[in-house]
């Protein structure tokens, strides 16, 4: 088996320097190897991702945290503890190495993707606001849906078979992001 791209670093967990004192927590882990080589990987497979080439940097919005990952660093944001912010970390640290590992079955994507627009998603949800799917509108729904905060299969209605092509186009411009594990 082969050994894991990233096998050894820092990890720094601190409250923002524009906020000091603040509720939410920031963490970042330094790479002591480049991990330049795997971004066009993880923007072929992580959906919602925004990766620039010129600059060397993806950027990923998981459950309302901002992901940064750099050739030399991997940042979240907006997290709610110590505890969770090192959780998310490590499983970045899984996700690029499970990623590493499987570059040979990945074509990687150099483009730069815009994140799905909330109200496109809006029109292609039933527009009820029947609150199955646990929110008091199908917007904010929406706004949760491109967050990566929420999952397709989370609206029961769409699955019926009168949203059936609405489905397949909200499956094509949202892809539910997988889990950090
Ligand atoms: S379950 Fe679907 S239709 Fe109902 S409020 Fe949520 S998004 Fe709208």
């Amino acid at each position: 088996m082969n050994e894991p791209l990233i096998q050894n670093y820092e990890l720094e967990v601190f409250t923002p320097p524009c906020d000091p004192g603040a509720e939410r927590f920031a963490a970042t882990v330094r790479l002591p190897i480049d991990i330049s080589e795997v971004l066009p990987y993880l923007n072929a497979t992580l959906h919602g991702a925004v990766y620039h080439m010129a600059a060397n940097a993806l950027t990923w919005k998981k459950g309302g945290h901002n992901i940064a990952f750099h050739p030399h660093e991997i940042s979240t944001s907006n997290v709610e503890d110590r505890q969770a912010a090192i959780k998310e970390l490590e499983g970045l640290i899984r996700l690029v190495n499970r990623t590493w590992e499987r570059r040979a079955e990945i074509p990687p994507d150099y483009q730069t993707h815009q994140r799905p627009n909330p109200m496109a998603i809006y029109q292609l949800l039933p527009k009820t606001n029947c609150k199955k799917c646990g929110e008091p509108t199908c917007f904010i729904f929406s706004l949760k849906l491109v967050a990566s905060q929420k999952k397709i299969a989370d609206c029961p209605p769409l699955l019926e078979p009168e949203f059936s092509e609405n489905l397949s186009k909200l499956q094509a411009i949202v892809i539910d992001a997988p889990a950090i594990g």
